[in-house]
Parts: C-alpha cells; sequence; structure tokens
C-alpha cells in the first residue's frame, strides 16, 4: 500500500474515533485519557470508583471531545460485555481498547496465597482476554480497530517479590501475540505498551528504598524515573492509523532499561 500522498500528521489524530481505557481516570491511565483526547478521541473509562472522572470531565470540556464512565470490577462476572455495551450505547461505535487496569501484590514466595495470584491473574491477564474479546467482536464487524494491552518491565525480567503479577504480565505480552495473530485478518492492531520505572503511587515504595532506587536509577540509560506524561506519546502512537502496519508488539517506554 503506498501512502506517499497521503501521508501527513493527521495519521497520528483520532479525531472521531472511540476508546474504553480500563482504569482511565487515575494513575497511568488518566494520562492515556488525556493524551487521547487531546488527539480528538471520545472516552470511556471503566474502573470500580469514580476517582479522577469529574477531573477529566472537566479536561474534555476543556479540550474537545467528551467522556464517559462506567463503574465495574474489570474481573467480574460479564463486565467486558457491560463496559463495551455502554460504549455503544453512549457513543454508537467502538475503535480503540486499552487494557490498563492492573494490581500489584508484593510478598515473599512462600508467604503468597492461592487468592492473591488469582485475584492478580484476574485482573491483569483475564479481564484484558474478555475486554479484548467483546472489542474485537464489535471491531470486526466494523472494519477494524486498535487493541493495546498494558505490559511492563515484568513482561520481560522476573520480579522475586511479584510472583503473580511478573506472570501475568509475561501472559499479557503472549495474549497479544496471539490477539494480533488471529485478529489481523479483520484489520484489527494488537499490541502491548510496556512502561519503565515510572514515577507513581505504586512505586513509591521503590523509589523511597534507597538501595533499591539508586540500583533502579543505575540500570537506567536515560537516568530517571519517567513522568507519567512521558508515555503519552507512544500511546497515541499505537492508538492511530500512523502505526497501523505495526502488530503483535510490546513496546518498552523505559528510557533504555531493557538494554543494560
Ligand atoms: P494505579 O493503581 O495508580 O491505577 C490503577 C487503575 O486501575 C485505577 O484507575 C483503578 O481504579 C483501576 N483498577 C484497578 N483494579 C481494577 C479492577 N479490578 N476493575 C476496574 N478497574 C480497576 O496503577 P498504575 O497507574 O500505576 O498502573 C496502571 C497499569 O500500568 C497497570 O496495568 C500496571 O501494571 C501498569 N504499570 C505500571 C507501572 C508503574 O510504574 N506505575 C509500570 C509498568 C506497568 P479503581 O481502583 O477505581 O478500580
Amino acid at each position: 500500500m503506498n501512502l506517499v500522498d497521503q501521508f501527513n500528521t493527521d495519521f497520528f489524530r483520532l479525531d472521531g474515533k472511540v476508546a474504553i481505557i480500563t482504569g482511565g481516570a487515575s494513575g497511568l491511565g488518566q494520562y492515556y485519557s488525556k493524551a487521547l483526547i487531546k488527539s480528538g478521541a471520545k472516552v470511556m473509562i471503566a474502573s470500580r470508583s469514580d476517582k479522577g472522572v469529574s477531573e477529566l470531565e472537566a479536561f474534555a470540556q476543556k479540550n474537545g471531545p467528551e467522556v464517559g464512565f462506567i463503574s465495574r470490577d474489570v474481573a467480574a462476572e460479564n463486565a467486558a460485555k457491560d463496559i463495551v455495551a455502554a460504549t455503544i450505547k453512549k457513543f454508537g461505535q467502538l475503535d480503540i481498547l486499552i487494557n490498563n487496569a492492573g494490581i500489584q501484590i508484593r510478598n515473599k514466595w512462600h508467604e503468597f496465597e492461592d487468592e492473591d495470584w488469582q485475584r492478580v491473574i484476574d485482573v491483569n491477564l483475564t479481564a484484558a482476554y474478555h475486554l479484548a474479546h467483546e472489542a474485537a467482536l464489535v471491531m470486526a464487524k466494523s472494519g477494524g480497530g486498535k487493541i493495546i494491552n498494558i505490559g511492563s518491565m515484568q513482561s520481560y525480567r522476573a520480579g522475586k517479590f511479584i510472583f503473580p503479577y511478573t506472570a501475568s504480565k509475561h501472559g499479557v505480552m503472549g495474549l497479544t501475540k496471539a490477539y494480533a495473530d488471529a485478529l489481523a485478518s479483520e484489520n484489527i492492531q494488537v499490541n502491548a505498551l510496556a512502561p519503565g520505572y515510572i514515577d507513581t503511587p505504586m512505586t513509591k515504595i521503590l523509589q523511597e528504598d534507597q538501595e533499591r532506587n539508586t540500583e533502579i536509577l543505575n540500570h537506567i540509560p536515560d537516568g530517571h524515573w519517567a513522568d507519567p506524561s512521558e508515555l503519552m506519546g507512544a500511546i497515541v502512537f499505537l492508538a492511530s492509523p500512523a502505526s497501523n502496519y505495526i502488530t503483535g508488539v510490546t513496546l518498552p517506554v523505559d528510557g533504555g532499561y531493557l538494554l543494560r
């Protein structure tokens, strides 16, 4: 497909598109929401609480497109069906899914409870599977779409105090590849974004541990913990037509962490 004549920076725009972002009103998710809103997309947030939703609504009012909200635990029965149905009801279409909701439980290997394992796998991996399934059914009918899963450095490496999290994020990478292969013929690109070490509440415990903090900073060629806003460009790229020939990759946004 020769695009030379048509190509311009509008390929990075999302005007008229509709996105679901799980956990999209707080933590890193709010930066994905703001990035998509600024690029022209309408955004449906799905999370348990409405923390951050009114702030996003105000942001959307200032920047153009609308925001919707559905309160759901993504791991609950039928949550994926409900979230996709609510999006279609409000916006009439679905073009982009960002599976961002995630949890982490830290413990020594011999102290992990079975229910901790199950909960992390349910939220981080199984919910992403169900949401991708429901979203793909809609996208396939409408001619295509984008599914972006959120991985982690633990998609590549081990974390000895976060067994279930490491397994879930390796799983996210595998799920991304399998769906990318299966959905390519439907013009649905499936990729993952793997944030490196980002300055958020989830990582405060590491930043405050002086020894671990120094270890991490020495491991990042770029030399700093990223601000969450440093992920905004990559998420828009993966959601936009500019990345249409990219599928099945897990893109590290890590200041070079994985190089060492
Ligand atoms: P936060 O804990 O700050 O935010 C998580 C978001 O997900 C919240 O909006 C929360 O909303 C929502 N959420 C959590 N559980 C559920 C659930 N069961 N159902 C619906 N929504 C849920 O986490 P981060 O922003 O730090 O992380 C976001 C994603 O990025 C995760 O997948 C994480 O693994 C990944 N990541 C984070 C990194 C970091 O440095 N912070 C690094 C690499 C990856 P509510 O509580 O209202 O449901």
